[in-house]
């Protein structure tokens, strides 16, 4: 670094110091240097805002207090109380750190990076947070906060989506960090990142590091951090089905876990199916043409469940980092579930697709197993009750609780 970056280094981190002293957020994980908590806060904030977090924050570690919980919870827990923050998959991994802390560490996070770092879940920002945090140790921890408050202050324009620029703000970091205050000195960047140095509109004239601030000098704090754009996610239309019980499922619906990986693994969801022409409509027309055909033979082929679609009955959308999915919600009078045998060789569909066009009542016949109401395994009739012990994503959370508000 040259003399004058060096100057100007040493006077914000000391200036920042000074400022976070006195105006830092009192946020339940700043309260102890546990590296559990610290760990468990920080999977939470990536990609949610602090007043969301905290009382998810508080409600996890009431029921997991010691990494030891977290690892011997069932996973279905873990999800259900992860409910709503989205990108389940930082639960799962975060669960399974923890198990690898038990198995690996008798169950004591360690302060060494390496062994931290190869933990499921553990990136070099989460590392840098908790060895920093709770153990005091003089690594970086930069997030996107950090990396906008360093690119303006520094005046820094390489492209901050690439890994080399990344690479760049996280030595820029680890070399500034005053001595003996990693923790508050990686927190206080971020909070001023978050409160102050904001993305759209920088409080520069309440900035306590203004005097000596490069990008602002040179008018560009708002250009700056550059930041290619990401692709924006992908629509996808899909068309689930409430599947309304009857007999003694009278006032329940139909909900399946999906697959043990990929995208919300294992959580609940209502059944669904990609719709026909998905990639280029977007949304249709209400109902859309052929929908309740596709519905009937697309539930029969893929699920084994034969439905009779009775009307649209709401909209809905979820959004993941690629995919933007775009649900149309059919209410359906439940058929009965088909044998495997018949399910794939798509000989269902086609007999589903009669009963949908013709407007068949879609009760089992006489030729039909008596139990074909009986779901198979990964299949549940639910009620309002159970809302509360299975975990889905928030499309079908919302959906679900609002179905069974307004028939309540
Ligand atoms: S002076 Fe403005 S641009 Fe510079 S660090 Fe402070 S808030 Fe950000």
């Amino acid at each position: 670094m040259d003399s004058d970056r060096t100057e100007a280094a040493a006077y914000f981190a000391s200036r920042l110091l000074d400022w976070y002293d006195r105006n830092k957020r009192d946020l339940p994980w700043r309260r102890d240097r546990d590296p559990y908590r610290i760990w468990v806060s920080e999977v939470m904030l990536q990609q949610t805002r602090v007043d969301t977090v905290i009382p998810y924050y508080e409600r996890f570690m009431r029921r997991f207090p010691t990494i030891r919980h977290l690892a011997e919870a069932p996973e279905e827990e873990v999800l259900k109380l992860w409910e709503g923050l989205g990108y389940y998959s930082r639960a799962r991994n975060l669960q399974a750190g923890a198990r690898q802390v038990v198995e690996r560490h008798g169950g004591v996070v360690p302060d060494d990076k390496k062994a931290l770092s190869a933990l499921k879940g553990i990136g070099p920002y989460t590392a840098g947070a908790i060895l920093s945090i709770a153990f005091g140790k003089p690594e970086p921890a930069v997030d996107g906060n950090v990396m906008r408050v360093l690119s303006r202050y520094f005046l820094l324009t390489d492209d901050v989506a690439k890994p080399s620029a990344r690479a760049r703000i996280e030595r820029l970091a680890a070399s500034i960090i005053p001595e003996g205050r990693a923790g508050e000195f990686n927190q206080a960047v971020m909070e001023l990142g978050a409160l102050v140095c904001t993305p759209q509109s920088p409080g520069c004239l309440l900035c306590p590091v203004l005097e000596r601030c490069a990008g602002r000098a040179a008018g560009r704090e708002r250009e700056l951090p550059v930041k290619s754009k990401a692709k924006p996610p992908r629509p996808e239309a899909r068309m689930a089905v409430i599947v309304e019980g009857r007999g003694r499922h009278a006032g329940k619906v139909l909900v399946r876990r999906r697959p043990d990986s990929g995208l919300l693994a294992r959580m609940w969801e209502l059944p669904h199916v990609l719709a026909p022409e998905a990639a280029a409509d977007g949304y249709a027309a209400s109902p859309r043409a052929g929908a309740f055909d596709a519905l009937s033979r697309g539930l029969a082929e893929e699920a084994g469940l034969l439905v009779r679609p009775v009307h649209l009955w709401a909209k809905a959308e979820h959004v993941f980092s690629h995919i933007r999915w775009q649900v149309e919600v059919y209410l359906a009078e439940f058929g009965f579930f088909l044998d495997a045998g018949s399910a794939s060789t798509g000989a269902a569909g086609s007999e589903a697709a009669v009963a949908a066009e013709a407007g068949a009542p879609c009760a089992g016949g006489p030729d039909r197993a008596p139990d074909g109401d009986e779901p198979p395994e990964g299949w549940l009739w639910i009620g309002p009750e159970d809302m509360a012990s299975l975990a889905f994503p928030n499309v079908f959370l919302r959906l679900l609780n609002d179905y069974f508000a307004k028939r309540a």
